[in-house]
């Protein structure tokens, strides 16, 4: 394909589907991108970024207007919800700078999206499309269309779906119903640092685990933001609340916390909850001119908080896929999902038992305190180094041997 063929189409202008727009457009090709709101990352709250991430930046030319925008902390805490104790301590400064080569970063999203979106505005390859809600894909086999709301039809290269837990080309192409409910939800809050009467750590990330329930909150804005996440398991999970009953749920979930998170519960606004949910990994998310990807492929809970550093990996080894296959997308979408599958799909898995290790009561709750009393900083970058050490992006002789390996495969012939 061409350079100045039709477009790679890229349904959500979320950060997975901006990332994407980047990445392909700074090697020259052209991308559309489809986003339902009227405005391309307008809603927000914080994000936390892993050291991960950072060579993902490179790529995409945006590692100093992102450190612009953000805190790095001085470590993400884990504080049991019942005591107060710090039970684990993640350095997030100069040691893990070391450690990885990288700094762990907080930010506001819609600071995030700004970078991208004025990193996206520059390149000529790439057009952002607001207002425009896509309802499904047609492959011709020598290129797609996608069907929209207000029932357009736009003709592209190929289709790359970054729209979401929700996605609905996932929908389309798997058809695997809802996402897996887990029973908990979320309330989310920003408030000015300087009404935060609390006695908390103001510089670091914080998460408050107890049994059943949970609280993050850490700095962002230069620490003028204070930002506040709730999460609990709650039967009315799925029903519509108004804020009194959801503040009389948080009375009675948070009862036995500590003083300290019961006067951030105070402050948290109860306006809207978002409910939590993730899926079963599953092999295939490509088929012929269609791909998945961040959230629409491989949502997963937040334990780690690496779903938007996922995604903006997916991003980067797509593009460099597509650029490496001569913008042959349906090879590229094939390897790329073999290049991530795994270790997408160790995020969703591991994401599961690190949500239980929070929620740990009775006697778990015991043994787990004890034995993270004893972990050493060694011990804690040992357990996230598969996440931090980051991925390798492919290369020409990777996707040579993978051809080659495809080849034999098909042919039947050996070495
Ligand atoms: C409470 C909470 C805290 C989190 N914290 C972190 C964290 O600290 N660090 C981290 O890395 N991750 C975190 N995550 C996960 C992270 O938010 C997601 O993994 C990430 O946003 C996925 O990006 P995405 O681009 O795939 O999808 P999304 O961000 O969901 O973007 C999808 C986009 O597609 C658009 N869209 C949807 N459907 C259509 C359609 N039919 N047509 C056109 N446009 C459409 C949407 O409007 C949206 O803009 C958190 C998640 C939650 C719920």
């Amino acid at each position: 394909m061409p350079r100045n063929g039709k477009p790679i189409l890229v349904v959500g202008g979320g950060i997975g589907g901006l990332s994407t727009a980047l990445a392909l457009g700074r090697k020259g090709w052209r991308v559309r991108v489809l986003e339902q709101t009227p405005e391309l990352g307008a809603i927000g709250y914080g994000i936390q970024l892993g050291p991960n991430v950072f060579p993902m930046f490179d790529r995409l030319g945006i590692r100093d207007a992102v450190m612009a925008q953000s805190i790095v902390p001085g470590a993400c805490l884990m504080l049991d919800a019942l005591t107060g104790e710090e039970i684990v301590r993640v350095p997030t400064g100069a040691s893990l700078l070391q450690r990885f080569g990288h700094p762990y970063i907080v930010l506001h999203r819609v600071d995030l999206h700004h970078v991208l979106m004025d990193a996206c505005r520059v390149v000529p390859a790439i057009e952002l499309e607001s207002s425009t809600t896509v309802t499904g894909v047609d492959d011709l086999g020598d290129r797609v269309v996608a069907r929209t709301e207000r029932g357009e039809t736009i003709e592209g290269e190929a289709l790359i779906a970054a729209d979401g837990l929700r996605s609905r080309i996932r929908a389309q192409l798997l058809d695997d119903g809802e996402p897996r409910p887990i029973g908990y939800v979320a309330h989310r809050t920003m408030v000015p640092m300087a009404e935060v009467t609390a006695d908390v750590h103001r510089t670091d990330v914080v998460l408050w685990g107890g049994p059943g329930f949970h609280i993050v909150h850490y700095p962002l804005r230069h620490g003028t933001l204070f930002n506040i996440v709730a999460v609990f398991r709650t039967s009315t999970y799925a029903e519509k609340g108004d804020v009194d009953g959801y503040r009389a749920e948080l009375a009675r979930t948070y009862r036995a916390a500590h003083p300290t998170m019961k006067a951030l519960l105070g402050m948290m606004d109860l306006e809207r909850r978002w409910p939590i949910g993730d899926r079963d990994p599953v092999r295939h998310w490509c088929k012929g001119r269609v791909a998945l990807l961040g959230d629409a492929a491989h949502p997963t809970l937040q334990s780690f908080a690496q779903g938007a550093c996922m995604a903006i990996e997916d991003a980067v080894c797509l593009a460099e896929l597509i650029d490496l296959a001569q913008g042959d997308c349906a090879s590229a979408f094939r390897q790329y999902q073999a290049a991530r599958l795994l270790r997408t799909a160790r995020i969703q898995l591991e994401s599961r038992s690190m949500w239980e290790f929070y929620h740990l009561d009775g006697i778990a709750r015991d043994v787990r305190n004890d034995i993270c009393r004893r972990w050493s900083e060694q011990d804690v970058f040992r357990c996230l180094e598969w996440i931090y050490d980051g991925f390798t992006l492919p290369t020409e002789s990777d996707t040579s041997a993978a051809a080659r390996a495809r080849d034999r495969a098909l042919t039947g012939s050996a070495a």
